[in-house]
């Protein structure tokens, strides 16, 4: 946390200082942790007392209700009110004698067998009165309890932390005991809580009848009621989306109010020899998206438009018709892809399209030699090539352009909002297009992609036939393949991993590779294509399955995304038990291109019952969007918000699959609040202005707050 600026009237410095030195003071300083335990919860992220807590509680236990003894069956888990009767010391052979702590509560008896813990005898003396929680074991004689979690009650005034009451449980180590952390948090939350400041403003508190922050911090860990409780969390939650949905505002915003300072028109020279030259003719989805482009390309505003579609809905020529317009104006567009597999494809692709047409598409990848490297580096600062392809990283960093006014990302979902941002920082005013055929239910669009306008093209082309998807045995899927390649086609068969591994029982394709071109492909022609293969290898071998010089195409992962083959209309999946939906779906966009009937063969075991539900949805619909939807439900969104997708927001509390309501709400106040007051210069916004500078300034370079 660092303490700058003055948005609220700050009349006491002093104070202030105090306040923040508390809150950022390491928690070694606090009573009963020192050093050593300062680095064990430095392992779980707290290391100030403000760290501390807002370490929140991943699940709450509701040991309120009270049992008496004679109410409790065998195995039963309950919370008691008991006073201790007496100790019974019973020696055991070679080890430390058991303490047996014999307990009353009016109803009945019960026993503590207390291991290794002879020190309860002097914390616990008769007449003692405890809670105590766990598991009870009845046998024909005895209730009996050995693994237990307790308090003394002290008096009038009880304030109990781990029994009787709603007990927050925390994420905790084998080195950290949860109940020294709840104590811990406990003490924090008396003495620190008054120096949070609040996060929001009053009207937003109100409209959105929401609790004060400093209620709601208390009330995440140790909440009096269950209500109590889901309102804090409520709280806590939206406050969380709505820093971010803020950021989106104001990147939205911040994008509107720049000029580009550049005009285009519609020329025709290339675009209608383009669209001349085209096999077919637009699909009307196509058209109306293409509208949507050119008309932010002609206004005097960035465009920070989201391309979405499905795979093989012919997003790359909408791409193409927008380039087309920014190069015949005489500007300079660049198209940026997640590798350089794809980023080579597109470049065949495009240089294809547009043979015959007076432009210069260039090509630059991290493989090229130094002297290359100049000689391309050269003809894009001089202007002399107008079409850059490349993968993010080549783009995002050396190029240096002589006039570059559209960037086109491809495959969005691997470049997340922080590269976006970055991006932008390199031409203040690109129209930025950016491409993805990862189906996302609508809302979570607003919060990933939630600072660009959306087109969507909802429609396929002309003729293409539904991928038909079925699991067939290894022998028939084979059978398959050999059939059609007889009748000319081409077929993918993808496997989970690239080389055999002794941790994983799985076949590999490059093992898998050798054998089939040794026994049931033996008279076919059988390229291999992985990630570990140097970029000029791979390129050739996707060069020669576009040729048709390979009929089957041995592959991983690899292949997911981008890879053009009309004529590849065959796709075995071996092990798809081991993919995701999303993966899934993707690998079957490979195929599906052309005019003829393609075939998606998934073989595996499907053991788990998500396995089986996954295979099932696959059977059932082509659809990305239900597929998306269907893999939320599975997963609460796990592969399309994993952790290898860069760039997408982590949340502390919040979950944007199952808080979605809350989500809905802390966006709509967000984009109020902007609308309402642009930058934030009304006093009574102060507080969040404040927050937000803490929270995002760096990191989006929203020059326009503050
Ligand atoms: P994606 O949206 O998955 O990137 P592509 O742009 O690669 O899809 O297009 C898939 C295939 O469909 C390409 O071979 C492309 O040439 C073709 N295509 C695109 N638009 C049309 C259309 N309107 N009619 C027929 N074929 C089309
Ligand atoms: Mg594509």
């Amino acid at each position: 946390m660092t303490f700058v600026g003055t948005i609220f009237p700050i009349k006491n410095w002093d104070a202030v200082t105090f306040i923040m030195k508390d809150l950022n003071m390491s928690v070694q300083f606090l009573k009963g942790v020192g050093p050593e335990r300062a680095r064990i919860l430095k392992k779980i992220g707290i290391e100030t007392v403000g760290d501390l807590i807002t370490y929140f509680p991943f699940r709450h236990e509701d040991r309120s209700h009270l049992k008496l003894f004679a109410q409790i069956t065998h195995g039963e888990e309950a919370t008691v009110l008991a006073v201790v009767a007496e100790h019974q010391i019973i020696p055991t052979r070679g080890r430390r004698p058991l303490l047996k702590i014999l307990l009353e509560d009016g109803s009945g008896k019960a026993t503590m067998v207390c291991f290794n813990q002879l020190y309860l005898k002097d914390s616990l003396p008769p007449g003692t009165s405890i809670v105590l929680h766990g598991k009870f074991e009845r046998t024909f004689r005895d209730l009996q309890i050995t693994n237990f979690i307790y308090e003394k009650l002290a008096g009038e005034e009880d304030d109990l932390i781990h029994t009787k009451r709603i007990v927050p449980i925390y994420q905790v180590t084998s080195k950290l005991n949860l109940r020294f952390l709840r104590t811990l948090i406990k003490r924090a939350l008396d003495s620190y809580l008054s120096y949070l400041r609040e996060t929001l403003s009053e009207t937003i508190l109100r409209e959105y009848n929401l609790m004060l922050y400093q209620q709601a911090v208390y009330n995440i860990h140790f909440p009096s009621t269950r209500e109590k409780g889901e309102d804090a969390r409520r709280r806590l939650i939206f406050e969380e989306f709505f820093f971010w949905e803020l950021a989106m505002a104001l990147r939205r915003r911040q994008v509107k109010i720049i000029d580009k300072n550049r005009k285009y028109q519609l020329r025709k020279n290339l675009l209608t020899a383009f669209k001349e030259k085209l096999p077919f003719d637009f699909t009307s989805a196509q058209k109306r998206v293409i509208r949507e482009i050119f008309n932010d390309l002609m206004s005097p505003k960035p465009m920070n438009r989201l391309l979405q579609g499905d795979v093989g809905s012919g997003k790359t020529v909408v791409a193409l018709a927008a380039i087309l317009l920014v190069v015949e104006n005489g500007y300079q567009a660049a198209v940026m892809a997640p590798t350089e597999i794809l980023a080579e494809q597109h470049y065949l692709t495009l240089r294809q399209m547009l043979e015959g047409l007076q432009v210069k598409v260039e090509l630059a990848t991290g493989k090229m030699g130094q002297k290359k490297k100049r000689e391309v580096y050269q003809r894009i600062v001089r202007g002399e090539s107008q079409i850059i392809i490349g993968t993010h990283a080549l783009i995002e960093q050396g190029v240096k352009f002589s006039n570059l006014a559209l960037a086109v990302i491809d495959e969005q979902h691997k470049f997340g909002v922080m590269q976006r941002a970055r991006l932008r920082k390199k031409g203040e005013n690109l129209d930025i297009l950016v491409m993805t055929a990862t189906p996302i239910p609508r809302t979570l669009t607003l919060t990933v992609y939630g600072d660009l306008d959306v087109s969507i093209i909802d429609q396929l082309p002309p003729g293409r036939k539904k991928i038909l998807t079925q699991r067939l045995s290894e022998e028939e899927a084979y059978q398959m393949v050999i059939d059609g390649v007889r009748k000319g086609q081409q077929a993918y068969i993808v496997y989970p991993i690239i080389n055999e591994s002794d941790k994983l029982e799985l076949r590999a394709a490059v093992k898998m590779a050798e054998r089939l071109m040794a026994t049931v492909f033996k008279d076919l022609r059988v390229g291999l294509l992985h990630g570990q293969m140097k970029s000029d290898e791979k390129e050739q071998v996707m060069m020669k399955f576009l040729n048709r010089e390979f009929d089957i195409l041995i592959t991983t992962t690899i292949i997911e995304v981008g890879i053009d083959v009309a004529n590849a209309c065959l796709m075995v999946i071996e092990h798809s038990e081991r993919f995701g939906l999303a993966t899934l779906h993707q690998l079957r966009g490979r195929v599906g291109r052309g005019t003829e009937q393609s075939l998606c063969i998934l073989l595996g075991q499907t053991k788990t019952e998500e396995a089986k539900k996954r295979a099932q949805i696959m059977l059932e619909t082509n659809d990305g969007f239900r597929i998306a939807e269907e893999d939320l439900r599975l997963r609460g969104g796990g592969e399309f918000f994993g952790t290898q997708q860069h760039g997408l927001p982590e949340f502390k509390i919040g979950n944007i699959v199952f808080d979605h309501r809350e989500l809905e709400l802390a966006r709509q106040a967000a984009f109020q609040l902007i609308s309402r007051d642009p930058i934030l210069t009304l006093p009574e916004n102060g507080v969040i202005k404040q927050k937000f500078r803490e929270k995002f300034k760096e990191k989006f370079g929203l020059a326009s707050v503050g």
